[in-house]
């Protein structure tokens, strides 16, 4: 090594830079690393293993580092964050989660660090939360610089992600799909992995509980959309690779998988795939290479399974038909309403859950085949008051709810003893509101988490209250329950019953006060006059709440907006605040200069700032104004293809139209996609995808206050 103190101290860090020499096969190593009288540093690299040249990855820039070895690996994190003590804190925790990582795939694999080297580089803005480089894993810095009172979900949420990252090392880098149209294969393999990597990490976390909060509802915001497409998509030109990923890939492939395992069992489904690493290793291979692989291993036909849930789009959807007698013989037959568009069904094993009461139920087993799939007839005393037959975390679809069920779940889902079994009936419950069947209003008592006690159900149904409040109910229907709400939010805040979701109550709570008492002292906590409850004010929580602050109060907002813009130390803060001020703006003008100047290329180059800036611009407060900016973002998205990241189109269409909820911004949209019938087939499905909530939310009417809710106290 030839860097200098002086310059490592002041100049640029290039990430790949120290060797790592190990005697693994295929590691980096450097082979000369010289200052030459231009002033310029020359690296000379040793010849690696092969590996596909989207995986590799350079960084350069201002960073400080730290080195730590653990077994037997010598690891380097680059970073920029300013807050010594944050680092201080985080620095631990980020190392030994790579290593465990590391040592699970090794012991699940077979096979060691396939490339020996293994730094990451953490950058502010970084447009995913983590890409797979060879060598120099890049993260959004701030997806692993936690803040000191993170939830557990957030703690799971980034081990998550570097066990991700890391499972890609061997699924993707190792052996890599053989051509874009299986990138899924790659993704589905590291999020599968890393669900198992991070369990043993997580004792009290519910895991079942977890993979079903973590990909369900995901994966059917888009597989219920008009956008939905197979997870295995043809990709004629490499160009539109970007144009593949989405959360059909993301979340609803490892379900999938997980059915895979299911139906292989655990250990011929983990040799299947040792066979598979060992085989192809450092070359390529189809999802149909594994297949095969797989297929024999088990007396079902992978093939035909395969083609329905890998190769179609679209998602099941069921209705279950009960018939109980009074001598006390029940029937249940679940009716599949749909198949692919070429009339194959989606085979898979659920769990049928008969409900007398709360706390007394019968759980079976169903395998659903074809159209009618029947339990055996059984003797049933008590009449079932609800049928739930998709009670396992590996169970897809929309399993309707009849009335009878839906109004018995209503009000006492909480009360179920199995925190899955109170999940199953949460989101479907949910997606019986998206789906029509009964206004949103009814399910305003999720924000009530002082019922339910697992604290990923928690998370779940504040998200879930969020969407509601501002997606689904209408502004008059936000007036009947916006005190009350952010009364009980507070409430639970000042608690301090809720350690595992303090800052999520905060987050609700910010996002949601819309009653002036409730601004007023959010106003005062910014002040500092006042303090959040168990929770610290950091830097990001502040800037965080002066952002709702300009909104919630366009005539203060001026001087909201300059004296934080004064007060963030943090200078990538400084800078992403300074590019969102004209978003903010309480005057249109200023905000209409702010979407022009996203039609310049250069000012799009912060992917996550741009998309922060139009949610500005689209809050739901603001979308009458705001709908003039619709048409003319939808017209840019072939050049936001061209010229952003993989996931920026889907995220500029969703930034753009998750705050509105109109007739009118409704059929902005369904015009434009009647007037440009040319536009490619994946802008269309972003399109479609970001739309759905939209779509759905138009046609939705506004109920008066429902007064259900009044019975479910705490
Ligand atoms: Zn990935």
């Amino acid at each position: 090594m030839r860097l200098s103190r002086r310059r490592a101290l002041g100049g640029f860090l290039v990430a790949p830079l120290l060797p790592v020499v190990t005697r693994q096969a295929g590691a980096v190593i450097i082979l000369d690393s010289t200052w030459q009288a231009d002033n310029r540093k020359y690296i000379t690299f040793a010849n690696t293993k092969p590996f596909s040249t989207y995986v590799f990855g350079f960084a350069a820039g201002r960073f400080q580092v730290k080195t730590a070895r653990r077994r037997g690996h010598t690891m380097r994190m680059l970073y920029r964050e300013t807050n010594a003590a944050k680092v201080a804190a985080n620095t631990k925790a980020i190392f030994d989660l790579h290593a465990q990582s590391v040592a699970w795939m090794e012991e699940y694999t077979g096979i060691g660090m396939p490339f020996g080297k293994m730094d990451f580089v953490l950058i502010p803005g970084f447009q995913y939360g983590g890409m797979e480089h060879i060598g120099n894993i890049f993260y959004r810095e701030s997806s692993l610089m936690l803040e000191p009172d993170a939830s557990e979900n957030r703690k799971l949420g980034r081990a998550r992600l570097i066990a991700h990252e890391t499972a890609h090392m061997w699924f993707g880098n190792l052996v890599t799909m053989s051509w874009f149209n299986d990138v899924w294969l790659k993704e589905v393999f590291a999020n599968f992995m890393a669900a198992k990597i991070v369990n043993p990490s997580f004792p009290n976390v519910n895991h079942d509980l977890n993979f079903l909060w973590s990909h369900l509802p995901s994966a059917y915001s888009e597989d219920r959309s008009r956008g939905s497409h197979p997870i295995q998509q043809d990709l004629d030109n490499l160009k539109n690779a970007g144009t593949l990923y989405g959360r059909i890939i993301y979340q609803k492939a490892p379900v999938v998988m997980r059915q895979l395992e299911a139906k292989l069992g655990e250990a011929a489904f983990r040799e299947g795939l040792s066979e598979y690493l060992q085989r192809f290793a450092y070359g390529n291979a189809t999802w149909d290479d594994l297949i095969q692989i797989l297929d024999r291993r088990t007396t079902d036909d992978l093939a035909t399974w395969s083609e329905a849930w890998v190769k179609r789009a679209g998602m099941p959807t069921y209705r279950t038909n009960v018939d109980w007698k009074k001598g006390g013989q029940l029937d249940v037959v679940l009716e599949a309403t749909n198949t692919t568009e070429d009339g194959l069904h989606w085979d898979q094993e659920t769990q049928v859950v008969i409900l007398y009461t709360t706390d007394s139920y019968e759980i079976k087993p169903l395998s659903i085949q074809g159209k009618r799939s029947q339990l055996p007839a059984m003797a049933s005393k008590p009449e079932p008051r609800a049928i739930l037959p998709n009670a396992s975390e590996m169970s897809y679809g929309y399993f309707a709810l009849d009335q009878k069920g839906r109004s018995f779940l209503i009000d006492r889902a909480y009360q179920l003893p199995d925190p899955v079994l109170r999940a199953t009936a949460y989101w479907s419950l949910y997606e019986e509101v998206l789906r029509g069947e009964f206004p949103p209003a009814l399910l305003m008592n999720f924000v009530s988490v002082g019922r339910e006690e697992d604290p990923l159900n928690q998370e779940r149904l504040l998200s879930y209250y969020e969407e509601l409040f501002w997606q689904y109910l209408k502004p008059v229907e936000r007036g009947y329950y916006q005190q009350e709400n952010s009364d009980k939010l507070w409430a639970y805040l000042e608690s301090g019953k809720y350690q595992d979701i303090q800052s999520s109550l905060w987050s609700t709570y910010q996002q949601t006060a819309l009653d002036p008492v409730h601004q007023r002292r959010l106003y005062r906590i910014w002040t500092g006059e006042d303090t959040i409850p168990h929770l610290t004010l950091s830097e990001n929580r502040r800037i965080s709440l002066a952002t709702s602050l300009a909104i919630y109060m366009p005539d203060e907002a001026g001087t909201i907006m300059a004296r934080e813009m004064e007060r963030i130390e943090n200078p990538d803060q400084r800078e992403r605040f300074a590019f969102l001020l004209p978003a903010l703006s309480p005057d249109f003008e200023e905000r209409k200069k702010f979407f022009e100047s996203l039609k310049d290329p250069a000012n799009r180059a912060k992917e996550p700032w741009v998309g922060a800036g139009l949610r500005l611009l689209h809050h739901p407060l603001r979308t009458e104004t705001a709908i003039a900016f619709i048409e003319p973002a939808l017209e840019m998205m072939p050049e936001i293809q061209e010229t952003g990241d993989i996931f920026f189109p889907r995220q500029w269409a969703t930034a753009t139209l998750s705050g509105h909820q109109s007739e009118e911004a409704a059929r902005i949209v369904q015009n434009f996609m009647d007037d440009n019938p040319t536009l490619s087939y994946r802008l269309r499905n972003k399109i479609w995808m970001a739309a759905d909530p939209l779509l759905r939310a138009s046609k939705m009417e506004a109920v008066g206050r429902i007064q259900s809710g009044d019975r479910m106290d705490d």
